[in-house]
């Protein structure tokens, strides 16, 4: 299992990653929507990032609901209560809680998918963030079906975030702001679905 206080770390490393992937999420974004998902997604984790710093992980439910309310209240965008719903949605998951097994992180991620459809009221197919977190979580649960280990299973869970994020650029835009653009929209990858993948990714360069 992964202990709170490496929970921690992930959180933080997921704020670095953003941050360097700032400038590259923008410009994802500015291709089909307004160019600030970069800035939002990274002023978001910042924040996070302070909010945390006297938190030991010892409650990983507290750490949910606070990560989910910092986003909600520091990032304007849409992908802002989306994602803080998304982890405010996982905090009962961890409530009492100071380490995560493979069910907990499957509960969570479920939790979480299930927060951001209801928020969004979108579904799979309308190219966002939820085009790769549900790829993410089926993988998630059918490798863990088949026996493996919680590394080999966010291995595979981060390829299919990948595959959804690809698939995105076939997708025409009906949710959100890229969704203006109609047929516009096609061609292009999804900004949302892109930082929803390269959490996962980050998630799984930790725990490997
Ligand atoms: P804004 O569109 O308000 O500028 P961001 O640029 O931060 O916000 O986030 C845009 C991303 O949010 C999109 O790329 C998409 O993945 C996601 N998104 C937008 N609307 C929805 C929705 N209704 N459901 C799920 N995800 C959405
Ligand atoms: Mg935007
Ligand atoms: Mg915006």
């Amino acid at each position: 299992s992964i202990k709170g206080l490496e929970v921690i770390n992930i959180i933080n490393k997921i704020a670095d990653v953003i941050s360097e992937n700032k400038l590259y999420l923008t410009e994802l974004d500015a291709a089909i929507g307004d160019g600030d998902h970069g800035l939002n997604m990274s002023k978001g984790f910042e924040a996070v990032r302070e909010k945390l710093v006297d938190d030991n992980g010892e409650n990983l439910g507290n750490t949910f609901k606070k990560i989910g309310m910092t986003l909600v209240s520091t990032v304007g965008g849409a992908s802002g209560p989306l994602y803080g719903t998304a982890f405010m949605k996982a905090a009962p998951v961890l409530n009492n809680k100071s380490e995560m097994d493979l069910d907990d992180f499957i509960n969570v991620l479920k939790a979480s998918l299930d927060g951001i459809k209801m928020r969004g009221k979108a579904v799979a197919g309308e190219k966002t963030m939820i085009d790769s977190i549900e790829p993410a979580l089926n993988s998630l649960i059918e490798s863990k079906e088949k026996g493996l280990s919680i590394i080999d299973c966010l291995d595979n869970a981060q390829k299919a975030a990948y595959e959804g994020v690809e698939k995105t650029k076939e997708i025409k835009a009906t949710k959100g702001r890229s969704s203006y653009l109609g047929d516009r929209s096609l061609g292009h990858q999804d900004a949302g679905a892109t930082s929803s993948y390269l959490i996962l990714k980050t998630i799984y360069e930790y725990i490997k």
